[in-house]
Parts: C-alpha cells; sequence; structure tokens
C-alpha cells in the first residue's frame, strides 16, 4: 500500500474542513496554538515511516499523556491498580465532577481526568519527587527521544485555571481515593499535560501498543501482553471520552486523544498514528484530526473490524 500517497489524500480531503471547530481556551495558552496546523505521522512495527503536514512541530499532548501513566501504573500494581480507578466508559465529559460522587471517588477510567490523577497518585506513592521525572524517562524510553521536555508556560496556565482538576483532586481525597499531597498532585499532573511531542515522536511512542507491549526498535519488553491488550481495549473504549463511541464507529481503532489536538492511534500488529489539528469539536477532541483517522481506515481497510 503506498501510504504516503493516502497521507496526501487525507492531507487534501480535509481541507474544507478548517472552518470546523474551536482551539481549546479553558486553558489560555492553549488558545494560542495555529489553528491551521496539521500534521500526521505513521510509523510501521518494521520502521516504515510516513509524515505529512508540520509533524516536527511540538504540541502539548495533554491527555494523551494518560496512557504513559496508566502503562507505568499498571506495570507496577498489575490488578491491584482497579481498586483505585475502574474500566468502563464513563459516558461523561472528560473533567466532569458527577459521577465521581456517586461512585464514591472510583472514576470509571484511567482516561478521564479525575481516573488519570488517581492514577498519577499512585505514581506519586511510588517514586515520591521523582515521579515526572519517571514520566518523562518512560515517554523517552518508548519513543526513544532524548529531547522531550515540558512547556513551563502552558504548565503554569493549566495550574492557573485548574479549578476542575483541584475540585476532582479533593473530592477523591474526601473518599481517600487521593493519598498523597494535593499540590504534588496537581503538580505533577499539569506538567505531564504539558510535555511536548510531535506526531512523529507520538507515533513512535505508541508502537509499544501495537506491538504486544514490546518495543519494536529495540525488542524490549515494556509489559506484558495482557496489560498490552487491555490498554489497547480502554483506549477503545473510553480514549476520547463521551465521544469514545463515536470514535470506534467512524475510526474502528484504539485511540487517545488531548486538548491540545493531537490523536494517538494504533493498528494492533501493524503500526501506530498520530495526527495533530488543533481546532476540537465540542467534546474536546481533535474535529479534523479524526476525520483524518476516519478516512485512513476508510482507504486502507486497516480497522480493526
Ligand atoms: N490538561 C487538561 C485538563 O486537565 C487535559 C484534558 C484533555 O486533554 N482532555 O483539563
Amino acid at each position: 500500500m503506498n501510504y504516503q500517497s493516502i497521507l496526501n489524500e487525507i492531507q487534501n480531503e480535509i481541507k474544507p474542513l478548517f472552518k470546523q471547530g474551536q482551539v481549546a481556551n479553558y486553558i489560555p495558552a492553549l488558545a494560542k496554538a495555529n489553528p491551521n496546523d496539521f500534521a500526521m505521522s505513521l510509523i510501521t512495527l518494521d520502521g516504515e515511516e510516513y509524515n505529512i503536514g508540520s509533524y516536527e512541530k511540538k504540541f502539548s499532548i495533554q491527555s494523551i499523556s494518560k496512557v504513559f501513566t496508566f502503562t507505568l501504573a499498571l506495570k507496577n500494581y498489575s490488578k491491584e491498580l482497579y481498586k483505585r480507578v475502574g474500566h468502563e466508559p464513563s459516558g461523561d465529559p472528560f473533567n466532569s465532577l458527577v459521577q465521581l460522587e456517586y461512585e464514591n471517588g472510583i472514576p470509571r477510567n484511567p482516561f478521564i481526568n479525575a481516573g488519570a490523577i488517581a492514577t498519577t497518585d499512585t505514581l506519586l506513592s511510588l517514586y515520591k519527587d521523582d515521579t515526572f521525572k519517571k514520566v518523562l524517562e518512560f515517554i523517552k524510553e518508548t519513543s526513544m527521544q532524548d529531547d522531550i521536555i515540558f512547556n513551563e508556560n502552558i504548565y503554569h496556565s493549566e495550574l492557573e485555571h485548574g479549578f476542575r482538576n483541584l475540585a476532582l483532586i479533593n473530592l477523591m481525597k474526601s473518599f481517600k481515593n487521593i493519598k498523597n499531597n494535593t499540590e504534588d498532585v496537581i503538580q505533577t499532573y499539569f506538567k505531564q499535560c504539558s510535555i511536548m511531542m510531535n506526531t512523529k515522536q507520538l507515533a513512535k511512542s505508541m508502537l509499544y501498543l501495537a506491538n504486544h507491549g514490546i518495543n519494536p526498535k529495540n525488542n524490549e519488553r515494556l509489559i506484558n501482553e495482557s496489560q498490552a491488550k487491555r490498554i489497547n481495549s480502554l483506549m477503545l473504549t473510553c480514549g476520547h471520552y463521551d465521544a469514545s463511541g463515536d470514535f470506534a464507529y467512524r475510526v474502528g481503532l484504539p485511540g487517545k486523544s488531548g486538548v491540545g489536538g493531537g490523536i494517538v492511534a494504533i493498528v494492533p500488529k501493524k503500526m501506530a498514528i498520530s495526527v495533530y489539528s488543533p481546532k476540537l469539536n465540542e467534546k474536546g477532541n481533535s474535529l479534523i484530526g479524526t476525520k483524518a483517522l476516519e478516512l485512513f481506515t476508510t482507504k486502507t481497510g486497516l480497522s480493526i473490524f
């Protein structure tokens, strides 16, 4: 299959959509993104790479970081982790508080904010002051890139406007599902959200999930096969919050989005893909990114179904 010409076709076909959607503005630093940016990268297990658009441009990975923290927590805690966070779709927006109250402070899944925050809290109990460093190291390892850092500006902007996330932390703390200091939890969570990567690096960083838990670049096993299966399953059912059903329906691949405009998706046993376009749909997922992935699976027949 000629993937490069498929990417070219996609770039042409998404053009009319640039009028739609809105760049995230509840985090002021994110509102500065260029609404016309588009990038898409694809990397196969045997190392073939295809890119289009501004694929060298870094953006904050936001909720895509939840895949890495969940992987690390699952690796360390195994099934014990599910006492603190569930594995069902929430059907609610990513920053919703309501469900958490009547479900006694146990978030539905690790990919909504509450679930990711509880996950980060489990890592803080393990790694203490080194937690963010460990998260970053893990991302560097999976993406095989050394120059990955977080953006101070975005981080501070998130901290200054993180009212809902603070509320989620406090609510979970009242149910004893946050064990560490509130400040440490929120700071670590916002640092992980403001990590900067481009689509090329993100696609590479997801290869272990397309390859049963083994990084195909160096044959290193990061997690076991069943853990990789579970992470992919959760990406399919929960990776796009209350639009996870719609994403599965249209794209048919495990995927995870972030409000920075990035999406990662996995074609099991074949490849990892990443898309970037900062204008979001009303559920907080990249509008053009979703469409680009839908076009990709339609043109290639490479959905999991
Ligand atoms: N940092 C963002 C937040 O906590 C991440 C949300 C997202 O990407 N959906 O609101």
